[in-house]
């Protein structure tokens, strides 16, 4: 047996699944054991809380999702990760600079932390949702801004191309936003409209010869919008009805930076996360071609919806090592003022377990 925060909270280097590993070895134990079971040791898990002994068995059911290969892939890559944001990244020079340091921008590349989830034939890591979780779970930990940097570029920023995207679309834009050479954004919100998606007034008009879309319009509050050469855009667009007219309907579309008349104001002053950018993105008389819209014509909010569903899980992943990165240092402080704050901190303990399950839960249900 080992306590709750032996097992989850008492250093960096402790992970999920060693604590499944903990718990396979436990579980071991008590079978080579089992007179300690007649012993009078109960296995109940509310005996244990008054023991001040937890059984890991019971408060980590991580849901086996992952093949063995996986499971070893994703050990291989946690304990690197660790050592990258204890070692290389500086949160709080990253904090002063309002940017994410070169070097720490580099190593992410090195280490493939821009295509987690992208096909390796394409790049990528090619990590399931729950590896993907994991992962983003020790950039939480360590520095949130970071992982609003990265979360924003795949989570959303070009998450619409790995799930709509055509084989050419993804052949064209996904290798080079896997290895970090590119960014992305996603650019949904504007002056007008946030939680009203389907308010937006930007708005694409189909060239008379039918090859290109002309976009005009401005999009506010976009993570990345001032480092990104890639652009995932929401827009109004006239959509054929079966008598021969149009309505208008929001459609989604890949759009470059190269493409010319798209423009970003200067990053948002914010009062955290400021590492990670928030810019306006304005776009003037943009030529898209026809063939970088995503999905269909009028589908743009189906898109939209399922690229932020999809999404969410790694933003819950993130909090999440953000309050195990903060009961860490609880725990240590604690250590030196024993007997105060026990039953608060086990109430946080108890409640970031169950965020943690629910959005590897999530997570599992996804695709
Ligand atoms: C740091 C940061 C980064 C961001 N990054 C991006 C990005 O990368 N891309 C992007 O497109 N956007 C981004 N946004 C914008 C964000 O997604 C919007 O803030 C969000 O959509 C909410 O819109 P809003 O702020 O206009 O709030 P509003 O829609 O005005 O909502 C304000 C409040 O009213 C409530 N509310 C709204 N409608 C209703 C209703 N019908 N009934 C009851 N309550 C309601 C909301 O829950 C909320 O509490 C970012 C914002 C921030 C702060």
């Amino acid at each position: 047996m080992v306590t709750l925060f032996d097992a989850q909270y008492s250093g960096a280097s402790v992970t999920g699944s060693q604590a499944q590993h903990r718990t396979k070895a436990s579980a071991a134990e008590t079978k080579a054991t089992p007179e300690k079971q007649n012993n009078g040791e109960s296995k109940s898990f509310a005996m244990g809380l008054f023991r001040g002994q937890i059984n890991p068995e019971q408060v980590f059911p991580y849901p086996e999702v992952m093949s063995e290969e996986q499971r070893q892939n994703l050990e291989m890559l946690v304990e690197p990760t660790h050592k990258f944001f204890q070692v290389v990244n500086d949160a709080a020079k990253n904090d002063e600079l309002e940017k994410v340091e070169e070097d720490t921008v580099q190593g992410l590349r090195e280490m493939g932390a821009f295509g987690l989830q992208v096909p390796e034939e394409l790049n990528g890591l090619g990590l399931s949702n729950t590896q993907y979780a994991r992962m983003v779970e020790i950039v939480g930990q360590y520095d949130l801004g970071v992982g609003i940097f990265l979360g924003a570029h795949q989570s959303i920023g070009f998450k619409g191309i790995l799930l709509f995207g055509t084989p050419a679309q993804k052949e064209k834009y996904l290798p080079t936003l896997a290895t970090g050479e590119k960014f992305a954004a996603f650019c949904l919100t504007e002056p007008s409209s946030g939680s009203d998606a389907s308010s937006i007034r930007t708005r694409a008009v189909l060239s008379e010869d039918g090859k290109h879309y002309i976009l005009n319009g401005s999009k506010i509050w976009i993570s990345n919008g001032g480092i990104s050469e890639i652009f995932t855009v929401f827009a109004q667009t006239a959509v054929p009805t079966e008598d021969g007219g149009t309505v208008d309907k929001v459609s989604a579309f890949i759009v470059e930076r190269g493409f010319g008349g798209v423009s970003s104001g200067p990053p948002e002053k914010k009062m955290g996360i400021k590492c990670s950018n928030t810019a306006e993105v304005y776009f003037e008389d943009v030529k898209i071609p026809v063939e970088n819209i995503l999905g269909e014509p009028g589908d743009g909010f189906k898109v939209a919806m399922n690229i932020l569903n999809n999404g969410r899980f790694g933003m819950g992943a993130a909090l999440s090592g953000t309050m195990k990165g903060l009961i860490q240092t609880a725990v240590s402080h604690l250590k030196m003022i024993p007997g105060s704050c026990v039953v608060g901190l086990v109430r946080i303990c108890f409640l970031h377990h169950v965020m943690q399950t629910s959005y590897f839960f999530y997570a599992l249900n996804l695709f």
